[in-house]
This record gives structure tokens, sequence and C-alpha cells, in this order.
């Protein structure tokens, strides 16, 4: 054992797998030796681990084996079985034919333990033939052995017989002491099975020769026991009973039990059919007692085993059941840790796309913010001039567009259109420079401002012609806003790079709308007739204003011809002109000449 126990520290240490599996199976056998079969199965199934996982074929054959046959002992022969041909398999593998023969030998031994003696002998058959390639006559004595069991109890004693003369030969020959004695007391129970009490007889005393030389007690007790029964069964009930009862006391002195009781039955057997019927009975009582005992002992043994087995499972039911609860606790706080990231997650998501959604909100505000001062500056710009800041020419065609002509002669008040012409502006624009025309222009809007009111609508009607449309002013009113434009106008010095520039206007005006044949004309041709106006105020001097004030005896003429000629339609009566003159300031040149 020690030498095992180095073995395997030796196999550790160099992590060599090899000497390891040698080492525990050398401790399996040394176990089994010991009688401890329990620690040798183990053993015997952890050098078959190990062994599998080597290359060594011959080993692993040699430790499947001991595995199987560990199973066997142990009583599970399905798992015995396929171990035991595994280990065939491996020894056709590995190309040895002595593991092979091993591996065939073990499993005729199982074969015949199992009673499957067709299979057995196949199995035999084989190995036999293996066996003859080796040569080895040590391996046929042992394949010879296996034979005469699986014979024996196949009933088939006289092959068994043959099998155990060629063994006994064989071993002769070899030299082999210890398995001479074995064999020798074979043949005498062979003999005595088939009541050859003689021959029986001779091989028993040749067995206990055998056995005294090689020491071994059990072979020369056994062959006690043989002598006694072919005693016995030649008549000799005496010698016969003290032959029995000698051998009979080594296996009491070893405390076997299963081995007496068989003996028993067959010594109890052998005196019945000697007529001895009380040492019968004496001896049938005794293998009872012995059967009892056994049966207690392997119930005890039974109920041990299945306390100790409910209580290995009920442990490990407790175990498993523990890990399983920690497995559900342990994915329980995973979940929850999940779950709680997951909210993280979504939380974030959710502030990340608020202030996005938030920026872009202020960002869209903004735009539509800018647009809609775009928009303004847009509308402001396509209705207005730019120089003056006055309604353009476009906006209020489009103005008088939706504000078709009423007429309400019944009324104090009426509406009344002004058209101004500034006089002489290519002058100052030529004197005083086309920035200077510019401030004119700018001023007169100013002007006209202060004059109107608010409610009145101002054009920048051309170059540097203006368009005032007052809505609503009382019918003698007109005149005087005439004259309040001219005086404004000239009364305003514009100041230009510290010269003086002085402005004068024409106007031409007229109540809005005109209804000579008590029908209201288009804003057009109402502007057409002022414009008239104007020109008869540029034609007659300019710094006046010409009013269109009415119509008389349109049934002598046309309005087509009045607005053909406005002068001669004055002079022949058929229109009123009202003509205000302005202030009498003399106009010089109003800037020096450029350059
Ligand atoms: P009249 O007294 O007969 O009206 O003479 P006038 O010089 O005022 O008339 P005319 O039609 O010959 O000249 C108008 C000038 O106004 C011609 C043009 O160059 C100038 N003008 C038109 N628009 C602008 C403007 O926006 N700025 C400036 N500075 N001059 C302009
Ligand atoms: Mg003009
Ligand atoms: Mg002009």
């Amino acid at each position: 054992m020690q030498l095992a126990d180095e073995l395997i520290a030796d196999g550790r240490q160099q992590h060599d797998n090899v000497t390891l599996a040698k080492g525990v199976l050398s401790k399996a056998y040394i176990t089994f030796a010991r009688n401890e079969r329990r620690a040798s199965h183990l053993l015997a199934f952890e050098a078959e681990s190990i062994a599998s996982r080597t290359a060594d074929l011959p080993l692993r054959v040699q430790a499947t084996i001991s595995a199987g046959q560990s199973w066997a002992e142990a009583g599970d022969f399905p798992a015995a079985l396929a171990k035991l041909q595994a280990a065939v398999d491996l020894g056709r593998q590995s190309g040895s034919q002595t593991s092979l023969a091993s591996a065939l030998n073990a499993l005729t031994l199982l074969y015949t333990q199992m009673r499957e003696y067709d299979k057995g002998f196949a199995v035999l058959d084989e190995l036999l033939a293996v066996t003859k390639k080796l040569g080895s006559p040590g391996r046929m004595a042992q394949a010879k052995n296996t034979e005469y069991g699986l014979a024996l109890d196949a009933q088939q004693p006289v092959r068994g017989q043959r099998a155990l003369l060629v063994a006994l030969a064989l071993e002769r020959q070899l030299g082999a002491r210890s398995m001479v004695a074995t064999t020798l007391v074979n043949l005498s129970d062979s003999y005595l099975k088939q009541e050859q009490f003689q021959q029986s007889l001779r091989y028993a005393n040749e067995a206990i020769a055998a056995a005294r030389l090689v020491k071994n007690e059990q072979v020369e007790a056994t062959a006690y026991l043989n002598i006694g029964l072919a005693q016995i069964g030649l008549g000799r009930l005496a010698e016969g009973r003290q032959s029995v009862e000698k051998g009979l006391a080594y296996y009491d002195r070893q405390g076997s039990l299963p081995d007496i009781q068989p003996v028993l039955l067959e010594y109890g057997m052998a005196l019945e059919k000697a007529g001895d019927m009380p040492g019968a009975v004496t001896a049938y009582h005794r293998e009872r007692a012995i059967s009892n005992q056994l049966f207690e002992k392997q119930r005890q043994q039974t109920v041990y085993e299945m306390q100790e087995k409910y209580e290995t499972e009920k442990k490990q039911r407790q175990i498993e059941l523990l890990s399983h609860e920690n497995q559900v606790k342990s994915t329980e706080i995973d979940n929850r840790r999940l779950q709680q990231r997951v909210w993280w997650l979504l939380a974030l998501v959710l502030a990340l796309a608020a202030v996005i959604v938030g920026l872009l909100y202020r960002k869209v505000r903004h735009a539509n913010v800018q647009l809609k001062v775009s928009n303004l500056e847009l509308q402001h710009q396509s209705t207005r001039d730019p120089l003056t800041t006055l309604y353009n020419r476009r906006h209020f065609q489009e103005f008088m567009r939706s504000h078709a002509p009423v007429r309400n002669p019944a009324g104090t008040h009426t509406g009344a259109m002004f058209l101004l012409d500034v006089d002489h502006f290519k002058q100052i624009n030529d004197s005083c420079g086309h920035a200077a025309g510019d401030l004119v222009l700018t001023t007169i809007a100013d002007t006209l401002h202060e004059v109107l009111r608010e409610t009145d609508m101002i054009v920048r009607w051309g170059g540097e012609e203006f368009l005032a449309f007052l809505p609503s002013i009382t019918h003698d009113g007109l005149d005087d806003i005439a004259r309040r434009l001219l005086d404004g106008v000239a009364a305003q010095t514009v100041h230009y790079q510290g010269q003086p520039v002085r402005v004068q206007v024409s106007i031409g005006y007229a109540p809005y709308p005109l209804t000579p044949h008590d029908q209201p004309l288009s804003w057009e041709r109402s502007v057409n007739l002022i414009d008239m106006a104007l020109y008869l105020a540029k034609a007659h001097g300019r710094n006046r204003a010409y009013g269109l004030q009415g119509f008389h005896g349109l049934e002598k003429t046309t309005l087509e011809a009045i607005e053909q000629d406005l002068e001669r339609a004055w002079r022949d009566g058929f229109v009123d002109l009202q003509v205000i003159l302005g202030g009498s300031t003399a106009l010089g040149p109003p800037c020096r000449a450029i350059g």
C-alpha cells in the first residue's frame, strides 16, 4: 500500500496519468485483498476514469476490466456487462492479444455469473482461439479454468473435467504450484459431483499435498470437505464426518458463513443418501441456522444501505433545493437590476428627448418670429416706396379695386383726390445733385403727412409726383386743402450741404367720385381728369392748383370730348375749375450749378 501511495504521489507530481492510474489500480487490488470491497470498487472506478484520459490502451483495458468486475461484485450486472464489453472493444483496438484475452476471460466469467451460458460459450470460443495464438501455457491454463467454471454451471461436467485435466497438465508443466493445488481440488470436486468417489479421493489427497506446499489453507480445507463427502459416498460414515468437520473448522475460523452454507447442504444430502438421517437432519439444521443468520445479516445490510441511500438522496435533494432557491433568487436580483437599468435608460432617453424637443421648439418659434418679421418686411416692401416710405402706385391700384366709387349726393361730405408734381424738379437734380432731389422728395412726403390726416392715403405716384386720396372731406374744404398743400410745400426750405433748396408744386384736384351723369366715374377716369387739371396748372405758370368742381350742359358735349381737352371744355363752360395760386415767392436757381 505504501508503494502504491508513492506511485500515486509521483503520478500527481509529474502530471502523469498513466503512473497515477497504475497507482490507483494497484491500491484497488490491495484494498480488495484486504476484503474492503466498497473502497476497492471506488478505487477501480477512479483508476478507470484516470486511465481513460491516457493513450495507453493496455492500461485502459486493464482498468476497464477492473471497473466491470467491481460492478459485478456490487451486483450491478448491466453496468458490469457494459464495462466488460467496452474492455473487449478496447482490447481489439489495442492490438494486444494479451489485453484482448484478459477482457474475453473476464467477460466469460461474467456471463457465467449471469447464467447467460450460450453467450458465455461464444465468448469462450474466441478466448480459447486468441489464447492459442498467444502460445502462453499460463494463459491457456487460466482459460481452461474459466471453461471449467462455465461448463460446471452449464451442467456440462464432462467438458469441465476435460478442461481441468488440460489445465492441470499445463500448470504442472509450468511448475505453477499454487494453480496446481486449486485445479486438483476442483478436479476432486468434479469427480465427487459425478459420484466417482475413488477418483475424487485421489485428487483431494493430491490437492492436500499440493496445498501444503504452497501453504494454501483454504484449498486444504476444501480438499478435506471433498474427502469427507467422498468417504460418506463410499459408506465410510464416521471417517467422512470427521473429514468434513475438519474442513468446516477452517471455514468456521474464517467466519465465512456463505462458504459453509452450501457445504452443509451437500453434507446433509450425502448423509441422507448414506442412510444417516439424524446426521442429515443435524446438518440441515446447521444449514438453516446459517441461512437465517445470513438472511438477517443481508436484511440488516439492505436496511442499512437503504437508509444510507435515503439519507444521501435526502441530502442531495436538499442541496438541489437550496441551489435551486439560490438560482431563483439570483435570477430575481438580476431581473430587478435589469429592470432598474431599463427604467434609468428610459428616463434618460425621455429627458434627452424632452431637451431636444425643447430646443427644436425654441428654434421653430424663433424661425416663426423671424418669418413673421420677414413677411411684414416683405409686405411693407411690396406696398411701400423705399425712398419716402409712402404707399406705392401698385398698392393704391389694389386698394381702389376693392373700393368702388359710391355716390353720396345728399351728404355734406365727399371724397377727394389731389395730384402734385414738383415744379422744375429736373433743375434741382441738375444743379444740386440727385441726393438733394431725393431729400426734396422725402421732405415733401413729410409735409404731406403734416398737412393731411392720418386716415388720408398718400401715394408716391411717379418720380416727383404724389397722389393724395382723402376718403372724407366737407364739400367746401377741397380748395382750402389745395391751398395748404401749396403753401406747406413752399414753406419748407430744404437745406442740402449748407445750401437752401426751395421747392414749389403744381396741383390738380377734384372731389371723388365725380358724377357727371349722376353716375360715379371710375377712379382711373377721375385721375385722368385731375391729371389734365394739373397739366393746366403747369401750363398756366406753375405753383398753383386747379380744382375740377363740376360739369354743366353735358347734353351739348360728351364726357370723352372733355377728357380730350379740359381747357377748351372749361372755356366753353362745360366744367367749373377753381384756380388757387401759391405764394409769390420768386424762385431763383436753387443751388450753384454743379460742375
Ligand atoms: P416741370 O416743372 O414741368 O414739372 O419740370 P420738371 O423738371 O419738374 O419735370 P421733368 O418731368 O422734366 O423732370 C422730372 C425729373 O425728376 C426727371 C427725373 O430725373 C427726376 N426724378 C424722377 N424721380 C426721381 C427721384 O426719385 N429722385 C430724384 N432726385 N430725381 C427724380
Ligand atoms: Mg413730372
Ligand atoms: Mg416736375
